[in-house]
């Protein structure tokens, strides 16, 4: 508690901080506090502590997935609110993250290593996979998104956010050749709560065409759905919606 009122503290600026009434997607009635106007991420659901960006993902996720307490889910984390929304309510859960020093498969405690490159599940495992700013660290996201494609069942779907623009086309900043890490366009770091802050490298800053990247890896009828803001603050979200 007192690491998250420190790095409230840190990221507050207090001529921009509100807070205004609302609905939670996931906890319902809530309060949402906002810190300072630069930053997405600094607007948060006092209960659950969601981001817009989760909540986004847990609207279209309750919408689109009828009785989802019984489906079998994949998430890509193991941590956070949405996770945690998940664990309380789902029945068939498997999550994973992604270490540098675990082989895909073994664990780290409670938490299985798995690369989205090469999942270690069978074909057909889930009927719903989801994640949230995720596949543009992916070096390889077509392999990525063919993998989760492989272990969907038929007819499943694969909820998530990327940090997504109304470009048209998906802008590469770095890839991997041959193990080696080429930049190609001025490296841009985000936030990880395993590698910590400023220290997980974006591939790439996708723009409307992920949907043609996702149908290279066999995904049909992928939508974008705009999620409105649940504040006045705005902030609306993209949610990509891909069926296998
Ligand atoms: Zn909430």
């Amino acid at each position: 508690m007192f690491r998250v009122i420190k790095q409230a503290l840190r990221m507050m600026k207090w001529k921009e901080l509100g807070i205004e009434y609302g609905k939670c997607s996931m906890c319902g009635k809530t309060l949402f506090i906002k810190l300072r106007n630069d930053d997405i991420s600094a607007i948060r659901c006092v209960r659950c502590r969601a981001s817009v960006t989760s909540m986004a993902l847990a609207s279209v996720f309750k919408k689109l997935v009828p009785n989802w307490e019984d489906k079998e889910i994949y998430e890509l984390s193991s941590r956070g609110p949405f996770f945690k929304f998940l664990h309380k309510r789902a029945s068939h859960l498997t999550y994973s993250e992604y270490f540098d020093d675990v082989t895909p498969g073994a664990y780290k405690g409670a938490v299985q290593c798995q690369d989205v490159q090469e999942l270690t599940y069978a074909n057909d495992s889930f009927d719903v996979c989801t994640c949230t700013e995720v596949f543009e660290h992916v070096p390889d996201d077509i392999k990525g998104f063919s993998q989760m494609y492989r272990v969907l069942k038929p007819g499943g779907l694969f909820l998530f956010t990327v940090p997504l623009s109304a470009h048209k086309q998906t802008v590469e900043r770095a890839r991997l050749s041959e193990g080696e890490l080429i930049i190609l366009e001025r490296a841009e770091y985000h936030d990880d709560h395993i590698r910590g802050a400023g220290n997980v490298l974006c591939f790439r800053n996708y723009g409307l065409d992920i949907v043609e990247r996702l149908s290279l890896a066999g995904f049909k009828n992928t939508e974008i759905i705009l999620v409105k803001a649940p504040t006045r603050w705005g902030y609306n979200r993209r949610v990509v919606v891909a069926r296998k």
